[in-house]
C-alpha cells in the first residue's frame, strides 16, 4: 500500500522539555490495552503509581487522567517519568506516536503531523509546497482502480487546495471560492444537478455568533477562554491583518489534507471547509487583538492552540458539525457573505 508524507515529516523531532506547550499538558493520556497490561506488571514505586493512576474514560478506554492540567508522569523538569524509568519503548501508542497521525484509506495511507504540537506547527508554517505528494499519480491510480468515489474526492481536494493557494486573491475570497466550489461538489455527491448559489436571502449579522459558539465549547485553558472573550468584546474595532493569511494558509492546507477525505464516510465535503472558515475568522481576529493589545504570543501559538482546543476535541468538532446542520447562519451563502465583510 502506498504511504504519503509531507516533505518535512521525517525531519521532525520532539523537543521535549524545550517545548512551550507540550502534549503532556491539558489532555488525558490514552493508554492502549497492550500498554495497560504491561504497566500492570511493572514493579516498584513507578508500577504502583501507574496502577493507581490508570482509569477508564466515558468510552471505557484506559487513560491517565490529567491532574492540575498535567499528565501525572510529567515531572518538574518537564520530562516523562515513564520514559526515564522503563524506556521509550514502553510509552503508550499515543505518547510514542504524537504528533504523528496516520490516516488509512482502503487504497493508500496518508501521514501528517498535528498542528497541536508547536514544533510540528513551526515545520508547517515555514514549509511551502509540503503536500506535493498528496493526491499524486500513484494515489490517484490506486483510487481509480478501486473506487470512482475516492478518485472524485481526490480531484476535488486537489482543486480545493489550489483555490486556497491562489495568492492573487485576499484569503477571505479564496475561502469564499472554496465554499462555492465545494457546494457544487456536494451537489454531485448528493446526486443533484449543481445550481448557482443565490445570495438573495443571505444574512450578514457579524461574527459574534462564532465567538458565542467557541465560548460554549469545552475549553481547557483559562487564558484561551479569556482571549476569546476579550476578542468578542472588541469585534467592532478589529480587522484580520493582511499578513495573517501567509500563516493561516498553511493551517488551512494542513486541515484540508487531514480532514477533507472524511467525506469518504460522512458523504459531506462542506464540514471540513466550513470548519476552516470558522478557524480563519476566530484566529484571525484573535491575532488582530493580540497585535492591538501587544500580547507577547507568536501567531503560531494562536493557530497551535486552536488546533489543541478545537480541532483535537471530538466533542467540539461534533458540536461544530451539528451547528452547520442546524443553524442557517452557517449556510454556504451566509458564510460567503460574512467572509466578504472580512476583506
Ligand atoms: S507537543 Fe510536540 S514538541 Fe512538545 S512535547 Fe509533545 S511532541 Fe514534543
Amino acid at each position: 500500500m502506498r504511504d504519503v508524507y509531507p516533505s518535512f515529516y521525517h525531519q521532525f523531532k520532539c523537543i521535549a522539555n524545550l517545548c512551550e506547550d507540550s502534549c503532556c499538558k491539558d489532555w488525558d493520556i490514552d493508554i492502549d490495552s497492550a500498554t495497560e497490561q504491561f504497566y500492570r506488571s511493572v514493579q516498584g514505586e513507578l508500577g504502583d503509581k501507574m496502577r493507581q493512576k490508570l482509569k477508564t474514560d466515558e468510552y471505557d478506554e484506559w487513560i491517565f487522567p490529567v491532574e492540575n492540567g498535567r499528565c501525572p508522569f510529567w515531572n518538574r523538569d518537564m520530562l516523562c517519568d515513564i520514559f526515564i524509568g522503563i524506556g521509550e519503548e514502553h510509552l503508550s501508542e499515543t505518547c510514542a506516536g504524537f504528533p504523528r497521525v496516520k490516516i488509512d484509506y482502503e487504497e493508500f495511507s496518508e501521514h501528517l503531523l498535528s498542528f497541536a504540537c508547536p514544533e510540528a506547527a513551526r515545520f508547517m508554517l515555514r514549509t511551502d509546497n509540503a503536500y506535493a505528494d498528496f493526491g499524486g499519480e500513484e494515489e490517484m491510480q490506486a483510487a481509480e482502480n478501486s473506487d470512482g468515489y475516492m478518485s472524485f474526492l481526490l480531484k476535488a481536494r486537489s482543486r480545493t487546495a489550489e483555490i486556497l493557494l491562489d495568492r492573487e486573491l485576499p484569503f477571505a475570497y479564496r475561502l469564499a471560492d472554496c465554499l462555492e466550489f465545494n457546494a457544487q461538489v456536494q451537489s454531485v455527491l448528493n446526486g443533484e444537478e449543481p445550481q448557482p448559489l443565490s445570495f438573495e436571502n443571505a444574512e450578514t449579522d457579524g461574527c459574534d455568533f462564532l465567538f458565542d459558539m467557541h465560548l460554549r465549547f469545552e475549553i481547557m485553558s483559562g487564558r484561551w477562554k479569556q482571549a476569546l472573550s476579550d476578542t468578542q468584546k472588541q469585534l467592532a474595532a478589529l480587522k484580520i491583518r493582511d499578513g495573517f493569511a501567509q500563516d493561516f494558509e498553511k493551517f488551512a492546507l494542513y486541515y484540508v489534507y487531514r480532514y477533507y477525505l472524511e467525506a469518504v464516510n460522512s458523504g459531506d465535503v462542506l464540514y471540513s471547509v466550513k470548519r476552516i472558515v470558522c478557524a480563519f475568522i476566530v484566529t484571525g481576529l484573535l491575532d488582530a487583538l493580540f497585535e492591538k493589545e501587544g500580547y507577547p504570543l507568536p501567531r503560531m501559538r494562536i493557530l497551535q492552540r486552536y488546533s489543541k482546543e478545537v480541532e483535537h476535541s471530538y466533542e467540539n468538532t461534533e458540536m461544530l458539525n451539528a451547528e452547520f446542520d442546524r443553524d442557517s447562519r452557517f449556510s454556504v451563502e451566509n458564510l460567503i457573505a460574512l467572509l466578504e465583510t472580512m476583506v
